[in-house]
């Protein structure tokens, strides 16, 4: 029996000097981009050199590409909340998780402190809030033994056991009022069920554990690759939940930028703040773009315009056709131009003034 040419495709291996070639022109075409800022609220994140640029993909065989500073550690910050929701969906249960947060786009800013949704309840996972109350729900006796679970889960998607940055995490420890006013809004709702301070000490940790893109782009291959690191061939996160987890990303992870992306570039991603932005293209690799500088929502300014070309022509978008059929990386250089720049949603359009002329209205005494 002749093979067909679909099922052909999805056996080939990736063309090493083509996905090189992408990923180079692409590093070479933003280097200079000097756009964004630095996030500077946590004082110590401030630090860091906005030059960094760094592009890592891992296949779901383990095969790795990368460009830049892919040897350049950061401290993970968002990044991950996608594997604490996996650990407290795995520790507690999808009904007792969802009952407390929700899985609705907020719209709003990642440290929006505002809006819970109409059962109080903080709306996504994604989200600081949501992210503290799942944190919250991490299993343990002591601190110590929920922050050990936390560090051996990363680290099973990593591949390593993974550090924390204690200088990033005493400055948020010592500057995070916001997010300590909502854990203390969300213990109010009873969303939060153990101490308070013992809760923000662990997310902040989190929030600081060192990674470089290699690690995130390997943990982004561990999402795709239905919860099983390629690197160590090691189960990482229960295959029950991925599908969870990959939705709540692709709905919610970009946090008010989460439909525009969903639209441009359409994969399931998660952006911290740091400047680390991780996608998953489900059953193929996990990539990760780090650039510090972000725009106003605190995704990488960088790391965006990156994903939009990669997204553009490569089939990579997940609604598109050639992901169900064939091997995207194969389609990767097909990034000839950079992608077209969306409007800017930001702004209103128009001036207010305009709906304020006044119409010519007939005379009621000659209506009949
Ligand atoms: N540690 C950061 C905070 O809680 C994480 C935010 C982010 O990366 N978007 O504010």
């Amino acid at each position: 029996m002749t093979q067909h040419p679909r099922n052909a495709q999805l056996s080939s291996e990736p063309d090493r000097d083509r996905v090189m070639g992408a990923l180079e022109a692409l590093h070479a075409r933003y280097r200079d981009c000097n756009e964004g800022r630095i996030a500077d609220y946590i004082p110590e994140l401030a630090k860091v050199d906005p030059e960094s640029f760094a592009i890592s993909i891992v296949t779901v065989d383990g095969e790795v590409f990368e460009v830049g500073d892919h040897e350049k550690k950061f401290t993970i910050q968002s990044l991950s909340k996608p594997f604490t929701h996996a650990l407290a969906l795995a520790d507690r249960g999808r009904e007792y998780v969802m009952q407390r947060v929700g899985v609705e786009p907020s719209g709003d800013s990642f440290d929006s402190i505002i809006r819970l949704d109409a059962n109080n309840r903080p709306h996504n996972p994604m989200v600081n809030a949501g992210a503290i109350a799942v944190t919250s729900m991490i299993e343990g006796d002591t601190s110590e033994h929920r922050l050990n679970r936390m560090l051996e889960m990363l680290g099973r998607t990593i591949g390593s056991m993974p550090t924390i940055d204690q200088a990033v995490f005493e400055s948020e420890r010592t500057t995070g009022h916001r997010n300590r006013a909502m854990a203390h809004l969300i213990l109010n709702f009873g969303i939060i069920e153990r101490d308070v301070e013992d809760v923000l000490d662990l997310y902040f940790k989190q929030c600081s554990v060192v990674v470089t893109t290699r690690d995130m782009a390997t943990m982004a291959a561990t999402l795709a690759n239905g919860g099983i690191n390629p690197k160590t061939i090691e189960r990482a996160i229960e295959r029950e939940y991925i599908r969870d987890v990959l939705t709540v990303m692709h709905t919610c992870g970009m946090y008010n930028y989460a439909g525009e992306w969903a639209y441009t570039v359409g994969l399931p991603a998660k952006s911290g703040v740091s400047g680390g932005i991780i996608a998953v293209v489900p059953g193929q690799f996990g990539i990760c773009v780090y650039s510090p500088p972000v725009d106003e929502r605190g995704n990488s300014v960088r790391g965006i315009k990156v994903f939009e070309d990669l997204s553009r022509n490569s089939g990579m978008h997940v609604f598109e056709t050639w992901h169900q059929t064939g091997q995207v990386l194969n389609h990767i250089d097909e990034v000839k131009d950079p992608s077209p720049a969306l409007p800017d949603t930001t702004q209103p359009v128009g001036d207010a003034t305009v709906h304020k002329r006044e119409f010519e209205l007939e005379d009621p005494s000659e209506m009949n």
